[in-house]
């Protein structure tokens, strides 16, 4: 399906559209005049928006795109401009999907006899470089389950930014003033670009067309209130314009309002639920199980879960103002999984009685109930080929259940593992390739 790029937004609020149809129908990068003298290139797949802002000094950047997309980026916006240097970079944050261009801009500002762009960023971002470093072996298979692409690579190269911002900055002045402002949000390192003249804002992952990526069981901790607060901040500067870190440009003040105060009341709302909760003395461990989302957010073509999952938001939020434990005191020092596993076999009369089980609450509708039972079962007798059958079917039924990508992402792994156990009984786990269903 051929989409309409540029009324893409409203489309999408009226229905006209399924978001993940919009996505499916996306040309690689398409671009977009979205103010006088700035283009957005709106990007495909994994990579992030791209704003181009022309001034009398040449160009600004807002983030860069990512690997896959970030050559065809660059030259989308040579097109538009093909003499003006690059002057300046700005990351809305640090994350993979608007970063990884970088080291391309850079070797053609070379090519060009020009200087390297001014790089400008949060002052955290240096030290979420230093993490990815750090752990890149370890990204990489976070974000192959996450995202359920085998081919995903983590990128290794990260330019040290020139400026760094700490609550907000102004972009040397070139006829009109590029207003930079930090909030938490999906970062620690997030800022939004803000062009008062043009009424133009650049907000980064403050908003994907999706339920805020505000819980994510595998990577750092988000920020959820503070995300409100930045969305109400946003509002309230009163933007014509907003560019958004993945999906369509929105236009209109009223559209903005609505989109935008909508996230910011759904996080608001499972941010006091969870404090009132964890504020009453309850154990952290049950505060999932009591909170939702308020009913007239839920079911809005742009507030979706169709990535993260309100539950794994509040989880975060436990996370964020307690520690890690859960309030179960067997949790605090507990037994190595598979030991556990075998004594509750032994305890049941065998995995086999284990999986049984599993199976019959899972045809009864008790998913949550039926991959505890079929996790304990091959935990229990690891080259149980039955159990680890049992185990795949399970996962299966619990994936076609889900909305969220990351929690698919999570149980295709499963299913994967225990096929590849299944494929070589006894053996070593082969190295993680998810197998897209
Ligand atoms: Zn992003």
């Amino acid at each position: 399906m051929k989409v309409d790029v540029a009324n893409g937004a409203q489309d999408v609020m009226e229905r006209r559209i399924r978001i993940e149809d919009w996505f499916r129908g996306l040309p690689v990068v398409t671009r977009l005049d979205v103010a006088p003298d700035a283009v957005t290139i709106i990007c495909r797949g994994l990579s992030g928006n791209v704003t181009a802002i022309r001034d009398a000094e040449g160009l600004v950047l807002c983030d860069t795109g990512a690997i896959d997309t970030c050559e065809t980026v660059l030259a989308s916006v040579r097109e538009w401009e093909p003499d003006a240097p690059i002057r300046a970079v700005i990351y809305t944050h640090g994350h993979f999907d608007h970063v990884a261009g970088m080291p391309l801009i850079d070797r053609d500002a070379e090519a060009r006899g020009a200087p390297r762009p001014v790089l400008v960023a949060h002052e955290n971002a240096p030290r979420r470089f230093e993490r990815y470093r750090r752990t890149g072996p370890f990204n990489e298979r976070i974000n192959i389950r996450q995202y359920s692409r085998p081919g995903f690579r983590w990128p290794t190269e990260f330019r040290e930014p020139d400026v760094l911002v700490r609550k907000s900055h102004r972009l040397a002045e070139v006829g009109e003033a590029i207003e930079l402002r930090h909030g938490m949000g999906e970062t620690d390192d997030h800022m939004w670009v803000w062009l008062p003249k043009r009424r133009l804002a650049v907000i980064g992952d403050f908003y994907t067309w999706a339920a805020p990526n505000a819980g994510n069981p595998q990577k750092a901790q988000r920020y959820v209130i503070e995300w409100a607060e930045t969305l109400r901040a946003i509002v309230a500067a009163g933007p014509e314009v907003v560019v958004p870190g993945h999906g369509p440009v929105i236009f209109g003040r009223e559209a903005i309002a609505s989109v935008l105060g909508d996230i910011a009341a759904w996080l608001e709302s499972l941010h006091d639920q969870t404090l009132a909760l964890l504020n009453s003395g309850i154990r952290p461990s049950d505060i999932p199980h009591r909170v939702a989302p308020p009913e007239h957010l839920s079911d809005l073509p742009w507030l979706k879960n169709n990535y993260d999952d309100p539950e794994f938001v509040v989880r975060a939020m436990c996370r964020l103002y307690g520690g890690w434990w859960d309030g179960n005191p067997a949790h605090l020092k507990p037994a190595p999984d598979d030991e556990l596993a075998r004594e509750i076999a032994l305890a049941a009369g065998g995995a086999d009685r284990l999986a049984r089980r599993a199976d019959s609450l899972a045809k009864e509708g008790r998913l949550r109930l039926a991959c505890h039972f079929a996790e304990f079962a091959a935990q229990a007798a690891p080259s149980d080929l039955g159990a680890q059958a049992t185990r795949a079917r399970i996962y299966d039924q619990r994936l076609k259940a889900e909305s969220g990508q990351m929690a698919k992402g999570v149980f295709r792994d499963a299913i994967q593992e225990a096929e590849s156990r299944i494929a070589s009984p006894g053996g070593e786990l082969r190295a993680r390739s998810v197998k897209m269903k």
